[in-house]
């Protein structure tokens, strides 16, 4: 991705996820930026049902003088989407010829959308590969911020991947971001940020079109499902959990419970179909579902309470 070019002109941007992903905080630390740098800057957030997995989008525009706090439909210069559907859903506010597109392919899905309760059913969801987006659009990057984030040891600064992304079609200063970026998150978690935006800047540095799903990430976890015959594995890192009950709650299994220390477990592993709500709805990132066609490796239905390596 080249560098923006400073303008004249308002600047669009339009970040969207789900909540609990950290749509405000890149939010916010665009429109600090922006504020810093001397430009006009207005931005406007709707949260709606965030705390149960419903939709957040923020505007952030910026300029010399920004009238109005929000975006026309096709007009957004960059549309930044932490989880996939999301991204798709406001794909046509995105300006059709100069327009730049960046989206984690994590998904999450609502819990409607998991209409068979068979083991390795497919849910309804959207059924859009990133190859068919990145053709439609100027430019276009769709990364695993998740699991990129995840191997610098924390899943959830995947924000902070995507921020690391944005930041290469911006012209402001790799160091202005990571002052801001260093000034808004908690102290303890200012290394791993840092790491998070360089990770995120490299990556989308490198070409100005780009698709790169690893082979863990949860887009290529999300195919594999589709296989009728599936091994199961839920992992549940204990030191996560903070005993929310979502999980307990939301499996169609019934297969999950708190143990005594108020942690979610496994209780009934053969009734499990892989169906993975319990792993997208979890608000801290604390279950992961791994469903393996049984043709390819022939382990056993289980459950991991330990962290995973
Ligand atoms: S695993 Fe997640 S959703 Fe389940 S109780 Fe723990 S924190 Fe809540
Ligand atoms: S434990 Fe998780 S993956 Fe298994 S059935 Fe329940 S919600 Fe689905």
């Amino acid at each position: 991705m080249a560098m923006g070019e400073k303008s004249n002109r308002t600047m669009n941007v339009l970040i969207v996820g789900v909540g609990g992903q950290g749509v405000i905080m890149v939010s916010k630390v665009l429109a600090q930026l922006c504020q810093a740098d001397g430009h006009d800057v207005k931005q406007s957030e709707v949260h709606g049902m965030a705390k149960r997995g419903g939709g957040v989008f923020s505007h952030v525009r910026f300029g010399p003088k920004v009238w109005s706090p929000t975006i026309p439909e096709g007009e957004v210069d960059i549309l930044v989407a932490l989880e996939w559907a999301e991204g798709l859903r406001w794909l046509r506010h995105l300006k059709p010829d100069t327009g730049t597109f960046i989206a984690d392919c994590q998904k999450i899905v609502p819990p409607f959308a998991c209409l068979s309760r068979k083991r390795g059913a497919e849910p309804a969801y959207a059924p859009q590969a990133p190859e068919e987006i990145i053709e439609q659009v100027h430019a276009g990057y769709v990364m695993d911020a998740t699991t990129m984030a995840a191997n610098l040891g924390n899943a959830k600064a995947a924000n902070t991947v995507l921020l690391g992304a944005l930041s290469t079609a911006l012209d402001f200063p790799e160091d202005a971001w990571l002052d801001v970026i260093s000034a808004t998150v908690p102290e303890k978690s200012v290394e791993i940020n840092r790491k998070a935006f360089a990770e995120g800047r490299a990556w989308a540095g490198a070409a100005p079109k780009r698709i790169d799903v690893t082979p863990d990430g949860l887009h290529k976890a999300h195919v594999e499902v589709h296989h009728p015959e599936v091994e199961t594995v839920v992992e549940i890192v204990a030191d996560w959990c903070k005993g929310c009950d979502i999980c307990v709650k939301i499996c169609p299994e019934r297969c999950l419970r708190l143990n005594g220390q108020l942690k979610a477990e496994l209780a009934l592993p053969d009734l499990c179909t892989g169906c993975q709500l319990c792993a997208w709805l979890c608000p801290d990132l604390a279950i992961t579902v791994t469903n393996t066609p049984v043709a390819d490796t022939p382990a056993t239905t289980k459950a991991a309470t330990e962290p995973a390596e």
